[in-house]
């Protein structure tokens, strides 16, 4: 089955000011000019969403945030609406990004309540798991993946997984310039998709996209996106330079043709 490939950019706490988001994508938007065959989505810090979506207007590429909070509005201070992420041109957001489940704490629990009013905003989810290192070497990958999958995807119906996107991201790939092999990524890929058919059914499991995240780069992009499960990347550092994410991007279009 062909799936479209998807290539997200998440700039994390970095280009945060409009002329830093500016002076990338002004780049960016000529190098990608007229790719349709890949779904391109930035993720700007919160204060550069709106530049970003006026930036981004008439372009190909859409927009994300980096995270939101699973209630509409009320007292919940330094939160982030999915309201105020849709008022500002987001179709997408990423949950349950491991900077987010490690960092800030954010568990199971509380990424399926996000994915939950993510997907009754409208709002289409990039939802993050995988496995630390420590996790990796003890042979417990598949076990983690089974029980992120389980809990993450917890009430979620059929019709609402076809909007969802899966990340999978090896923690200890994350910034860290080590890059899981393409046959690694592969192999968990294959995993969470048979996880899909026992959970849901075939027809979700083929539909359903599954970026890679963890140090994607030009050199590792085409042999990665190559491969039959892995539909597109989460990219981190590598999409804050244009040239770099143009070159990812024209490597997922490439599996196209
Ligand atoms: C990420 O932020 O999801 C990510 C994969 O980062 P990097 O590409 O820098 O490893």
């Amino acid at each position: 089955m062909m799936r479209k490939p998807i290539i997200g950019g998440n700039w994390k706490m970095n280009r945060g000011t409009p002329s830093e988001a500016k002076e990338m994508l002004v780049q960016l938007i000529p190098l990608v000019k007229g790719i349709n065959s890949v779904d391109i989505v930035i993720c700007p810090p919160y204060t550069a969403l709106s530049a970003v979506n006026n930036i981004l207007k008439n372009s190909n590429i859409k927009l994300g945030g980096q995270n939101m909070y699973f209630e509409e509005k009320g007292a919940f201070t330094g939160e982030i609406s999915p309201k105020f992420l849709q008022a500002v041109g987001c179709e997408y957001v990423i949950l349950g990004h491991s900077e987010r489940r490690n960092i800030f704490n954010e568990s199971d629990e509380l990424v399926n309540k996000k994915l939950k009013k993510a997907l009754e905003m409208n709002l289409k989810p990039i939802v993050a798991i995988g496995e630390h290192l420590e996790e990796r070497e003890a042979g417990k990958t598949k076990e983690i993946i089974l029980y992120q999958m389980n809990e993450t995807f917890k009430d979620i119906t059929k019709e609402d997984m076809k909007t969802i996107v899966i990340a999978y991201e090896p923690i200890w790939a994350i910034g860290t310039g080590k890059t899981a092999t393409p046959e690694q990524a592969e192999e968990i890929h294959v995993y969470i998709r048979e996880l899909l058919i026992q959970k849901y059914d075939k027809e979700i499991a083929d539909s359903i996209r599954i970026q890679y995240g963890g140090s994607m780069k030009p050199e590792n992009a085409e042999d990665l996106l190559s491969k039959n499960n892995i539909d597109g990347g989460l990219v981190g550092g590598a999409s804050l330079n244009a040239e770099l994410l143009a070159a990812i991007i024209k490597a997922a279009e490439k599996t196209t043709n």
